[in-house]
């Protein structure tokens, strides 16, 4: 089995794993040994919860490029790292940030980089991705043909699970030798953005997304989606409308999200909106077009108005928890 980095950015969480990061060291024990790589300090507790996921050896530092610059040092930080440990592969996250280092660690390393992967395992000693591809209608198995893979991972590929048996990793401080360009752009200002007190869209285990169909009103969607703890996501007809924001945007120019359920509300299916959600684990449609494309892809379909369907199910969601 080889040895697979898996990154943990730990500048914007300190000591807290995200749930993308306990899905990746979970994949990452099935296929080889764990070794994590941390942008930032590491603490007992941090420690504690990575050999919990079976990571025996950290590799981490706390140099103040990491957070003081955008993406470039980090992808130093991976790479360098993954050199030092002899990683066949490295698994990272698969928002724009872990993209970008998956591209800049792939130059470095001169590995293949395989991006949007869905599933990941060990075939012959080598990983292999399964991506899913022209808006969900192929399923392609890519394999690097180099001596270590990159593969960016989307969230909730596989269920987090930690080890069977913990393990007490080694911690080791790093110094990166970061290159000149990396230094080139340096945050100058951050602002936080205001908490909407929902999931992230990326990372969300529900999404609620809404259409045109809404009409310029997302309370509905709003409102299914608080009581099933779920994110917002939207089509671009709703995000160009000025209906949401652009980042609520779901599909091939917009974010692609893979969760346990995906409910599509007044949205009427397009190749462009599939390319972004279709590869979740359940989808639920409610449209009042029982022609609409949506429903070729849906698990479960509801043909009715989504004013009156959503707030039914709302109700019915609340009876059955009181
Ligand atoms: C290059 C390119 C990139 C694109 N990228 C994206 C992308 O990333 N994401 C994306 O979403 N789109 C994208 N699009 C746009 C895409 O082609 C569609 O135009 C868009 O997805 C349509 O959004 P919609 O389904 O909300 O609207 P519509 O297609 O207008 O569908 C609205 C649906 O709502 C239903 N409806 C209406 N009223 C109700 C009601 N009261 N109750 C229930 N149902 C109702 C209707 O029956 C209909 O099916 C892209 C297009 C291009 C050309």
């Amino acid at each position: 089995m080889g040895t697979i980095v898996v990154f943990i950015d730990q500048v914007d969480t300190p000591g807290r794993l995200h749930p993308t990061a306990l899905q990746l060291l979970t994949l990452a024990r099935a296929a080889g040994e764990p070794v994590a790589v941390v942008a930032g300090p590491v603490g007992a507790e941090l420690a504690a919860e990575l050999g919990a996921y079976g990571v025996a050896r950290i590799l981490h530092s706390t140099q103040a490029e990491l957070a003081d610059y955008l993406v470039a040092p980090k992808a130093d930080l991976v790479a360098q790292a993954a050199a030092s440990v002899s990683a066949t592969a490295v698994l990272l996250d698969n928002g724009p940030q872990g993209k970008e280092i998956a591209a800049r660690v792939g130059v470095a390393l001169n590995a293949g980089v395989v991006t949007d992967a869905v599933a990941v395992e060990a075939v012959d000693g080598a990983l292999v991705a399964q991506k899913s591809v022209l808006a969900g209608s192929y399923t392609v198995v890519a394999r690097a043909t180099s001596a270590v893979a990159v593969i960016t991972v989307k969230s909730h590929s596989v269920e987090a699970a930690p080890a069977a048996a913990a393990a007490a990793p080694a911690v080791e401080s790093v110094e990166v030798a970061f290159a000149p360009a990396s230094l080139g752009a340096r945050v100058v200002q951050r602002t936080p953005r205001a908490a909407s007190g929902r999931p992230e869209l990326e990372d969300a285990r529900i999404v609620v997304a809404g259409g045109r169909g809404v009409d310029g009103d997302f309370g509905p969607v709003e409102e299914l989606a608080d009581v099933l703890g779920a994110a917002v996501g939207a089509s671009r007809a709703a995000t160009d409308a000025g209906w949401i924001a652009h980042t609520a945007q779901v599909g091939q120019t917009g974010k692609k999200v893979s969760p346990q359920l995906y409910v599509s509300v007044g949205i009427s299916g397009a190749i462009q909106q599939k390319a972004g959600m279709q590869t979740s684990k359940v989808i639920v449609a409610v449209n009042k077009d029982p022609e609409s494309p949506i429903f070729e892809i849906a698990d479960f379909g509801i043909v009715g108005d989504l004013f009156k369907v959503l707030p039914q199910a709302v109700e019915e969601i609340k009876r059955r928890r009181a």
